[in-house]
């Protein structure tokens, strides 16, 4: 426990929330009463206009239009339009992303076509603080190919070393889920291409969160959830991105008809589509599509700057009031201390986590626990509010004091953590 930082009063909170230029967002989501949710890096909360949008959706376009609607509601062209709202959220070129699938295949999709640029290599790079379903995917593929690739999974720190002229695919997520640590990516790019690897970012925990500048990397390809800090909704499609040198020079993977160049001509033989829309594979969500497309457009007026830097300032905050308060109950902390190596979250070891983490959702502080003790809380500036963070540090002092984890209930683990 470092706990020399200043403390905050109450009075200061309330000039931080006064003083906060990203305060009025809150209004444009469904905040549910006296609930304190750090848990946006899981799913982000209900923009309001998403319920009229799937309204009219619902009502108009499939109730009335239907199967007219592909044309007359641009249903197919979804994917892109979306895609393209994303784009500028994280520095990508025009028609380089598509929004499709999960990540998880995404992640296969994007791992393929990076081996597929690389023949003659045989290692897929990544490291231990990675998601699993990306390591699982990625050996998923290896398998599948049939050439003798290799997943090889490093330290984090370890992925510079590693990088040598066997490396074909470097694939890493930018920012680990655990502990939130936040790798270079202009830097690990630059090493891995001098290394002639080809680099997959996955940008779950990035897009949203902070600046993302992939064109100025120079990335390859990256691929990254909408339920997170994009709000999209529970298991909304998520996003790929292929930088546009690459575009025409991959065979995808999955060789679906929405990926062919003419689908309504139905040829028997694949011909990919021109450009990024070769990594479409079927029929697009139109529903879940519709509510990201609309949950998008609170990023409208907003400068990912003072995002990110409010998502710190809340940071500290949590750091600064849960070291000073917790001191003593054998907490420490696992995210980076150094703001700059950190993405949007903050997590702590903690004895019996799980049990603490159980008695903060009941009394409405919402975070996560991942194995094996690490309680997780997640900063989103758009709708957590300065005395949300300091509320919820109070409480974890409370129910640390209180002993109130060691409630039986707690003792059994739900399916979800
Ligand atoms: C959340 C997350 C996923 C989730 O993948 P799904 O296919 O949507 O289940 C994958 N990778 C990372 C790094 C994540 O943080």
């Amino acid at each position: 426990m470092a706990g020399k930082a200043k403390r905050f009063s109450l009075e200061d909170i309330a000039a931080l929330d006064a003083a906060d230029p990203l305060a009025p967002k809150r209004q444009e989501f469904a905040v549910p009463k006296w609930l304190i949710y750090l848990d946006g890096n899981s799913l982000g909360m209900m923009p309001l206009a998403v319920k009229d949008r799937v309204t009219t959706v619902l009502a108009e376009e499939w109730g009335n239009s239907l199967i007219r609607a592909w044309n007359s509601h641009r249903w197919m062209d979804l994917p892109e339009r979306v895609g393209a709202k994303i784009g500028t959220l994280i520095g990508a070129e025009e028609n380089s992303v598509i929004v499709t699938d999960s990540t998880s295949i995404n992640v296969a999709k994007a791992v393929s076509a990076g081996l597929s640029l690389n023949p003659d290599r045989r290692v897929i790079l990544t490291d231990n603080s990675n998601f699993p379903t990306d390591i699982y995917m990625a050996q998923g593929v290896a398998d599948v190919l049939g050439k003798d690739h290799t997943v090889k999974v490093v330290a984090p720190d370890d992925l510079y070393e590693a990088l040598d002229d066997t490396v074909a695919v470097l694939m890493v997520t930018q920012v680990g889920y655990k502990t939130g640590l936040r790798q270079d990516m202009q830097k690990l790019t630059a090493c891995a291409h001098a290394a002639g690897a080809i680099t997959v970012w996955d940008l779950c925990h990035s897009a949203g969160a902070f600046e993302v500048d992939l064109a100025g990397c120079h990335a390859d390809f990256a691929v990254g959830c909408t339920y997170k800090y994009l709000n999209g909704g529970p298991g909304s499609p998520a996003f790929i991105y292929v930088a546009p040198r690459h575009q025409d020079a991959i065979q995808p993977m999955l060789t679906g008809w929405i990926g062919h160049q003419t689908p309504f001509a139905f040829d028997l033989d694949y011909k990919p589509a021109e450009g990024i829309k070769r990594l479409n594979v079927g029929t697009p969500p139109v529903l879940a599509l519709s509510a990201l497309d609309t949950a998008l457009d609170v990023w409208d007026d907003v400068s990912m700057a003072a995002v990110r830097e409010k998502s710190v300032a809340l940071c500290e905050l949590f750091i600064t009031e849960v070291e000073a308060r917790c001191g003593g109950f054998g907490l420490d902390l696992a995210s980076p201390r150094d703001a700059a190596l950190r993405g949007s979250q903050i997590s702590f070891h903690c004895p019996e986590g799980y049990k603490v983490m159980r008695a903060l959702v009941d009394n409405s502080v919402v975070g996560d626990f991942r194995m094996p003790d690490v309680i997780r809380f997640g900063f989103t500036p758009l709708y957590v509010s300065y005395e949300d963070v300091f509320n919820a540090a109070k409480m974890l002092e409370k129910i640390l004091r209180e002993g109130l984890w060691q409630n039986p209930q707690y003792d059994v683990k739900e399916k979800v953590t």
